[in-house]
């Protein structure tokens, strides 16, 4: 049997407020909402679920606000076994909020309020230096400064740790944070804003994948949609992985399920890399199926049953 993996999450935590209306409001006009619901959301948080559900020890570092929406991601984030002791409350900023809007074409308009995501301190990821340390792997995404990103993958480069990097939302990347990146894990769209090559079949999978090595990252494992993902090593291991054929309802978290699987199963010499992959393929493709983020996220059980 695999270990378990201990996996560091810094990411952000996001209330999804999800507004049900028939179409967008023209200016200046009131519409009543056909529907309300929240959920929990932000990327960290959906990542720590999906490991923490395929069986990983998972500590997340981030920061909501005094309100009752971190209360409740703290708690939803906790009934998955997640240690929350390094979740700090921000007294000054709200808990990060993404409000969906949701027509009833199915079109999703979103609207991001960050808040304490983008207020976590360098000393939030120091005091999280001890876990960070003893950890297999730590992951994190692009809804928390990128400064604290740089500085916990600091931390566990010097201590071996292993470091995945999900660059989303896309957005330009320094070279000093590639260079502490050993697994960098962009779709398509990320994938071209991180190389201006434009990512559309198997040629310019590898271009892209090689010129995220030459800026100094180690392993690149492209997510591909509906096509699967394709992955090369640093030694020069690679490979198209299909993505396993299903019914799509919403792909809401596929991505997230798909970073935080890989993070739970992937090997810290990454020699496993093809069944990790594999694993994750077939995580994601079970979340699609199925509507909103966290509802949706599989179990290991889930996963690995025939
Ligand atoms: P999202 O933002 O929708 O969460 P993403 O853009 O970050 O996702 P994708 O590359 O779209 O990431 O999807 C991640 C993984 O989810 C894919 O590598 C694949 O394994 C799985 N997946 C996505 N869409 C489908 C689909 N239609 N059928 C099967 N698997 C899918």
């Amino acid at each position: 049997m695999q270990k378990r993996k201990n996996v560091v999450v810094l990411g952000s935590i996001n209330a999804d407020i999800i507004l049900k209306l028939a179409r967008l409001p023209k200016p200046g006009e009131t519409m009543k909402l056909q529907g309300f619901e929240t959920a929990g959301g932000g990327k960290g948080a959906n990542q720590a679920i999906a490991a923490a559900r395929s069986s990983s020890e998972v500590h997340f570092v981030g920061r909501v606000g005094a309100d009752a929406y971190g209360k409740m991601m703290c708690e939803l984030l906790q009934k998955d076994g997640i240690n929350i002791e390094h979740i700090k409350t921000d007294a000054n900023n709200p808990t990060g909020q993404a409000y969906i809007l949701l027509q009833d074409s199915g079109e999703n308009s979103i609207l991001v309020n960050s808040g304490a995501n983008v207020f976590i301190q360098e000393e939030d990821v120091k005091d999280a230096r001890y876990l960070i340390e003893k950890a297999d792997v730590i992951v994190a995404q692009f809804e928390v400064p990128i400064n604290r990103i740089i500085e916990a993958f600091k931390m566990a480069r010097a201590a071996g740790v292993s470091t995945i990097l999900n660059p989303a939302p896309a957005t330009k990347v320094p070279d000093k944070l590639l260079e502490l990146t050993d697994l960098i894990t962009p779709n398509e769209v990320e994938a071209e804003m991180l190389t201006d090559i434009h990512v559309d079949n198997p040629i310019s999978q590898r271009n892209a994948a090689r010129m995220l090595q030459a800026k100094g990252v180690k392993n690149v494992i492209l997510t591909l949609g509906s096509e699967g993902a394709y992955y090369l090593t640093e030694n020069n291991q690679e490979q198209a992985v299909p993505a396993f054929k299903v019914k799509a309802i919403d792909t809401t978290g596929a991505g997230d399920t798909f970073i935080g699987c890989l993070a739970a199963k992937l090997n810290p010499n990454f020699d496993n890399i093809s069944q990790a992959v594999h694993y994750a393929n077939k995580a994601s493709s079970l979340t699609v199926q199925k509507i909103g983020a966290i509802p949706s996220i599989p179990t290991e059980k889930e996963v690995t049953r025939r």
